[in-house]
């Protein structure tokens, strides 16, 4: 499998050298709002550590960053008072991944609506508000 590429733009925000809106951290994840929502509330969450994908992760980093997927997911669908998620995880170009350090996709759902088609920015005051409707789930 290729190596983790350091310039990935995961990786960027992870250092502060490009933007995101944020909605949880701590010392394993970060979770931020997804540019191109397909849901209402779409939430990436991303190890600190470098990964990949599931294939190289480090089980231990896995466990821990699962946890954080079941803590943002259970705040996203209280937070936007949604029905339920979808969970996605791609892995390789094949597997349907673009952005190649490992991220978990939390997509609030609604009975009845459809996702959206992917790579379709969304408009940034909606994704704002639904980040702050996040947070406040969060505590
Ligand atoms: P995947 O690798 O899981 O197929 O897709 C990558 C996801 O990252 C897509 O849902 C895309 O909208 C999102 N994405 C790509 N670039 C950025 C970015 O710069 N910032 C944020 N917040 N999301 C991004």
């Amino acid at each position: 499998m290729t190596a983790y590429d350091p310039n990935n733009i995961f990786a960027k925000i992870l250092r502060g050298e490009m933007p995101a809106t944020k909605v949880y951290e701590d010392d394993v994840a970060l979770a931020f709002m997804d540019i191109m929502p397909r849901a209402d509330g779409h939430v990436l969450v991303i190890p600190k550590a470098p990964a990949r994908n599931l294939m190289d992760i480090d089980p231990g980093v896995l466990s821990a960053l699962i946890q954080r997927v079941q803590k943002v997911a259970k705040a996203a669908v209280a937070g936007m008072g949604a029905e339920g998620a979808s969970i996605q995880q791609f892995n390789e170009s094949a597997g349907g991944q673009i952005v190649f350090h490992i991220h978990f996709h939390i997509l609030p759902r609604w009975t009845g609506v459809p996702l959206r088609p992917p790579g379709q920015m969304g408009d940034k005051a909606a994704i704002a508000a639904h980040a702050e409707m996040i947070k406040a789930a969060l505590g």
